[in-house]
């Protein structure tokens, strides 16, 4: 399995000088596989997605926050006529996944609708597990205000799981460490320093410290943080990496490649 990193920082997009490392973009993977081009999350790192030849192109959504959907009007599929997009979001109260991602893409907030666009849009309400072709997704309800889905997505006996948008804080971590066991990379949400943490209870983000107890409880191979906050410039984050970096554990870098 080829996972890409398009987008590492949370929250909302960044920019400048200070940001080139870890990079600016928004919440977004690229798995790829033979047969299927699978993006999970929909952030500005979407915008940065590559040439996807004749793959199936599937949009997984953690949740309909808008930093985890804002590149979907900017994907560079959306302009070939034509070009089946599924995807796939998990019902939130009265609103399904159209509805969901409808209330950000549709005037006044943005000119048109994802039906406007060339492409063939087909729009899921999300139910697990579900496979693609050799690829299959489970996932489980995270902490985090108004709900988001932890994924875990295998291939051929290898897996990854990605646990952006948790926060530890009033959530069983032996659940998220039960569903991660034995799996070979977990991205996980670093976005606080503890002292951070400790003023934003609630807010629905963890720290590297309770990243790590996972890992340990998980059994889990690597441990990748994620959902960078947009605070946080390089230095901040090379000094956050600096002071945890041994062997298999790191901040995820825009553009980063992990062969699984
Ligand atoms: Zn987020
Ligand atoms: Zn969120």
């Amino acid at each position: 399995m080829k996972i890409t990193i398009l987008g590492a920082r949370g929250s909302v997009p960044t920019a400048g000088r200070d940001m080139q490392e870890f990079g600016g973009s928004t919440s977004c993977l690229y798995v790829e596989t033979d047969e299927y081009a699978i993006f999970v999350d929909a952030g500005t790192g979407l915008i940065h997605a590559p040439d996807v030849g004749t793959r199936k192109i599937v949009i997984l959504l953690t949740h309909p926050h808008i930093d985890h959907l804002i590149g979907l009007p900017f994907f560079p599929f959306n302009r070939e006529k034509g070009r089946i997009v599924d995807i796939y979001a998990k019902r939130r109260g009265s609103l399904g996944a159209a509805e969901q991602i409808e209330r950000l893409i549709s005037p006044p907030l943005w000119p048109c609708l994802l039906s406007d666009y060339p492409a063939d849009f087909h729009v899921h309400d999300l139910k697990l597990p579900i496979t693609f072709g050799n690829i299959e997704v489970t996932g489980i309800e995270s902490n985090h205000p108004g709900g988001s889905i932890i994924y875990r997505i295998s291939q051929n006996g290898r897996s990854f799981v990605y646990a952006t948008d948790y926060e530890h804080y009033g959530s069983d971590m032996d659940a998220l460490a039960e569903f991660a066991r034995d799996t070979d990379l977990l991205m996980y949400d670093g976005q606080y320093t503890n002292e951070e943490s400790s003023r934003m209870v609630g807010f629905g983000h963890s720290t590297v410290d309770a990243g790590l107890e996972v890992r340990k409880r998980a059994n889990a191979g690597s441990i990748l943080f994620v959902h960078h906050d947009p605070r946080h410039t390089d230095e901040m984050l090379a000094e956050m990496e600096n002071a945890v970096k041994s062997d298999g554990v790191a901040f995820a870098r825009e553009g980063q490649v992990i062969m699984l």
